[in-house]
């Protein structure tokens, strides 16, 4: 395949085509990213970091055109759409402060001094899924390109429009052609030519965990960097002391949001058994009212799946004896629309409680007591993410400690901030991003020995 027809999810409809690149000209990008990298390097601090301003404020001034496009893409509401582009904007403007301020470190040392250097690693790979296009690129090249990197980026093939679109707004801004590349590919082409070519040093890779675990191995061959975010099946813990009204009124967008298809989705809701005829009675209302349809509409709070394979692995969890407790609305028609679905009661063993679905499905679970909270939430290979409920603050923090998970929330569902590290414990990754610790995956220290 040489080309991918892109299609809008709320209608089925050809977008664009968009051409795919092939082995020689993944091969050609690399290496010119490889040629790029001395002078990138060696561009001064301040100019790098001006440079970095100057691409967030085109995104700035980008936001409505790429919001518009991602609503085409990837079928995103447009106030997602919207918080997505700001995300990348913030995101540039977070790192353009970081070159002025890569500090090393002077050890005490006998005979002379001794001082740590952060070097950039050389060509970073970063690898994109569909469901975030904008962020999850933005949180890969933007550190790397502030740590004195050059980047290729394969966005995924369903949704490449934004991350071409960004790396026009790079060049606008002046970043030198070869130093940011986007390459549109297929996964086993571009993105696996990242893990195998010995001039990309460092890979960064969000998608599934079945991937994932194939990129780390492939890197092990060189023993090349890698940064994994991978799946999640994240526990929205509700004890009965909770403020149940808000538990339930919020408990939908911590699982529905993008419809589901994101790797911070709280789809089990565990329900402390004293409370979970009243947080059903409440959840009931809350899904009902969740407003799914045109993502383009400013009142819309749920968009399409994806595509229509997605679609079908999604309904394969609702098979047709599912204990669906009940069901929000979506549109029939074209699109590949799927409604906001609660299951429930769920086994903790049955798949829908087990495996990440990536739609609007979620699994209600009873549990006892705190303890067994914990069992059940740490019952996973997972360990993304997840919100615990309750008045008690001693329990908050007890159960946020207990809780094996790299991002959690207490009485919220907010998971990412760009200022706050992100990342995943267990099968959910390997390495941070974001926030101060995102610089670490993109510079090697390098320890240097002066004698008197
Ligand atoms: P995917 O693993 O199918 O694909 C992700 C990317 O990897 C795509 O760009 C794809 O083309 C590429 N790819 C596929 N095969 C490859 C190969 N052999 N070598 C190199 N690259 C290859 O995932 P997806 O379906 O696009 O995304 C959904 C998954 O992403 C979900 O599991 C979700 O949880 C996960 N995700 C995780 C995070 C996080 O931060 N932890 C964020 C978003 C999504």
């Amino acid at each position: 395949m040489t080309a991918y027809d892109v299609i809008n999810p709320a209608t089925g409809e050809v977008v664009r085509s968009v051409p795919l690149a092939s082995p020689e000209e993944t091969d050609a990008a690399i290496d010119r990213a490889a040629r790029a990298w001395p002078a990138w390097r060696e561009v001064a601090p301040a100019d790098r970091a001006r440079l970095l301003r100057r691409f967030a404020d085109a995104v700035d001034g980008a936001v409505e055109e790429l919001a518009a496009l991602e609503v085409l893409n990837a079928g995103h509401t447009i106030g997602n759409a919207r918080w997505e582009a700001g995300n990348v904007r913030d995101v540039l403007h977070y790192y353009s402060a970081a070159p002025e301020r890569l500090f090393g470190r002077q050890i005490p040392v006998p005979g002379g001094w001794d001082v740590t250097f952060r070097e950039p690693v050389g060509v970073v790979g970063v690898i994109v899924p569909w469901n975030f296009p904008m962020p999850i690129a933005g949180w890969g090249f933007a550190p790397a390109l502030a740590a004195g990197n050059t980047v290729v980026l394969k966005p995924a093939e369903l949704t490449p429009l934004t991350a071409l679109r960004l790396a026009e707004l790079a060049r606008e801004a002046g970043i030198p052609e070869d130093v940011f590349q986007v390459l549109p590919g297929a996964g086993d082409v571009v993105g696996w030519r990242f893990v195998t070519h010995p001039a990309v040093r460092k890979v960064v890779f969000t998608g599934s965990t079945r991937v994932g675990r194939r990129v780390m191995a492939g890197c092990a061959e060189q023993v090349k960097r890698v940064t994994l975010e991978l799946g999640g099946k994240s526990a929205n813990i509700v004890f009965a002391d909770a403020d149940l009204e808000r538990a339930a009124a919020t408990a939908p967008y911590g699982v529905f949001d993008n419809a589901g298809q994101d790797c911070c989705a709280r789809s089990r809701i565990l329900v402390q058994a004293s409370a979970y005829d009243r947080f059903m009675e409440l959840l009931e209302p809350a899904v009902k009212g969740v407003v799914v349809g045109e993502p383009g509409d400013e009142a819309t709070e749920m968009g399409p799946l994806i595509s229509a394979a997605h679609r079908e692995k999604v309904a394969s969890y609702v098979p047709p004896d599912a204990p669906v407790a009940f069901r929000g609305a979506a549109p029939d028609g074209p699109g590949f629309w799927f409604p906001p679905t609660v299951l429930a009661p769920v086994a903790p063993t049955d798949p829908v409680a087990v495996e990440e679905v990536f739609g609007p499905v979620v699994a209600v679970l009873p549990f006892t007591d705190e303890e067994d909270a914990v069992r059940l939430a740490n019952d996973s290979a997972f360990g993304l993410s997840g919100s615990i409920w309750t008045r008690d603050v001693g329990r908050a923090l007890r159960v946020s400690r207990a809780v094996e998970a790299g991002n959690l929330s207490v009485n919220s569902h907010s998971s990412v901030r760009y200022w706050t590290p992100f990342g995943g414990f267990k099968q959910s990754g390997l390495g941070r991003e974001l926030g101060p610790d995102a610089l670490d995956a993109f510079t090697e220290t390098k320890n240097v020995f002066i004698a008197h």
